[in-house]
């Protein structure tokens, strides 16, 4: 897989673009001016993982809290604005790491010029954050949706540039997987600036996780994006979670554990589903990436087992326990959960995978 190369730019301390690896983002769901939440909420991102986190400024008061909120957080901190520039010039003063503009709501030449001097001299990147549902109806009504969000994108670009700015990011965002990917393809052969990755309003966990992942997944598959954040309705953590999947997937980023499990069928000696949940739980308090394998029977179950860190293979009434793809036990039903468990923690603390 080639990556395309964009520009590199900084988000706070993080590297977005250019030969950086893709970086995770999502978005608090607590009200900005209530400062103590939205910290609260920040920290618990910080902790499972997310790597930069973008606040909704919905009015002065939000921006107000902005900078009480960044002095607190060591996460880079991105403003999300519509409607109204001046929110974006509090967003600046109070000292954000980055802007999201929305061109469908935010088109006035004079005010953007405004928003764009006073993030060039702070050097706080902006991205152009072009959504399907906000876009104008008067805009190019007659072209498909994906041309139109890249011509307001482009557009918008022009501008920035005109003013003398690059410090750009964009994102095309829609809710329509198809028309998401061809929005994205089409821009990123048409400017040089990195690319936020994301399917709109992708609906509740089950549904949203497969919504973003196929699209999200394409598009780095074709060596697009340069930051990513799954739109869930959950938890900020669930977006952050189903993310570094679609990365790991990809063998783009490692984060954590990875469960290998097999589905379990006919054939399975062991109850399988029982033992792949508990495992999974557990595995969830550990941060370091280590593959575990969790298998019903010898049809595929030696082969995974031995391919993973930690393996287990079910038999009859027993199991084969693998580590680093060698069998160094064979343990009773009972104390499958224990073995996995005591191989894997034996791992992690050694920091030997
Ligand atoms: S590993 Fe065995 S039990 Fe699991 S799905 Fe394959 S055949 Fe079935």
């Amino acid at each position: 897989m080639t990556r395309r190369t964009s520009r590199q730019l900084r988000i706070g301390d993080v590297a977005v673009g250019g030969h950086a690896p893709v970086a995770v983002q999502s978005m608090t769901k607590t009200d900005t001016r209530d400062v103590h939440a939205t910290i609260h909420q920040i920290k618990e991102l910080e902790d499972c993982g997310c790597e930069i986190v973008r606040l909704a400024v919905p009015d002065r008061e939000a921006t107000e809290s902005l900078a009480t909120i960044k002095k607190s957080v060591p996460l880079p901190i991105i403003a999300d604005i519509h409607f109204d520039y001046r929110l974006a010039l509090g967003a600046l003063k109070a000292g954000v790491d980055g802007l999201r503009l929305n061109p469908g709501n935010i088109g006035d030449k004079e005010q953007i010029a405004r928003v764009v001097a006073a993030a060039k001299e702070r050097e706080v990147p902006i991205r152009i954050g072009v959504n399907a549902g906000s876009l104008p109806a008067h805009f190019q009504p007659r072209i498909p949706l994906a041309k139109r969000m890249v011509n307001m994108a482009l557009e918008q670009i022009r501008l920035m540039e005109s003013l003398d700015f690059d410090l750009i990011k964009v994102s095309l965002k829609a809710f329509d997987v198809p028309t998401t990917i061809q929005a994205y393809q089409t821009i990123s052969k048409k400017m040089p600036y990195p690319l936020h990755l994301g399917v709109t309003e992708a609906g509740l966990p089950h549904t949203g996780a497969l919504r973003s992942a196929i699209g999200i997944g394409i598009l780095l598959y074709q060596g697009i994006g340069d930051t990513i954040r799954v739109s869930l309705t959950a938890h900020p953590c669930e977006e952050v979670f189903v993310a570094y999947e679609i990365l790991k997937s990809l063998g783009l980023r490692e984060r954590g554990p990875t469960l290998v499990s097999c589905p379990s069928c006919g054939r399975a000696e062991v109850d399988i589903l029982a033992l792949a949940e508990a495992v999974n739980k557990r595995l969830a308090k550990i941060s370091k990436p280590i593959k575990v394998a969790v298998m019903g029977c010898v049809v595929n179950g030696p082969g995974e087992a031995r391919d993973a860190d930690v393996g287990i293979a079910g038999g009859k009434g027993k199991g084969a326990i693998f580590r680093k793809g060698k069998v160094v036990d064979t343990v009773s039903e009972d104390k499958f959960l224990a073995a996995i468990m005591a191989e894997v923690n034996s791992l992690t603390k050694k920091g030997t995978e």
